[in-house]
């Protein structure tokens, strides 16, 4: 009978330990640097400039005129980062989060900038406008 030549190789894998990583049991993968994981917003930094609208090739971000800042749906996201790139005062980045599977396309965690904080902020700056008329009639 003929051994085959891949018989040795086999006997040899079968007492060495497995090459398998048993995820979710053990931790996944460490994630390499410059990984483009979830994006994350930074709403404070953000001047509302629409670089990121106009070079976003997925149609994941939208202008709010009326505070001038952007919305994400992230279901969309290609992971591109040219939205991250444009960005003149770093408004953006890469995370390294992974893990974003959902049951629900529009879960809090795929959106960025959501109505109420809109709502919120739209609240604020009349507040301010605001004022800034009541100091301005002072003088
Ligand atoms: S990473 Fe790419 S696809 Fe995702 S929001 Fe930025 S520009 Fe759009
Ligand atoms: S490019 Fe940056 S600053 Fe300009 S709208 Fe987008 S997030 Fe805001």
């Amino acid at each position: 009978m003929r051994i085959p030549p891949t018989l040795s190789a086999v006997l040899s894998n079968l007492f060495k330990k497995p090459a398998t990583n048993p995820f979710p049991a053990s931790d996944p993968v460490p994630t390499p640097e410059g990984f483009r994981g979830k994006l994350n917003y930074d709403v404070e930094k953000c001047v509302g400039c629409r670089l990121c609208v106009m070079v976003c090739p997925a149609g994941v971000i939208e202008y709010v005129p009326e505070v001038r800042k952007v919305t994400f749906w992230l279901g969309r996201c290609v992971f591109c980062q040219q939205c991250v790139d444009v960005c003149p005062v770093k408004a953006l980045e890469m995370s390294d989060e992974f893990l974003l599977a959902t049951d629900d396309k529009y879960n809090d965690n795929l959106r960025w900038f959501k109505e109420d904080e809109i709502e919120e902020l739209k609240k604020k700056l009349e507040e301010q406008k605001k004022a800034k008329g009541a100091e301005s009639q002072k003088k």
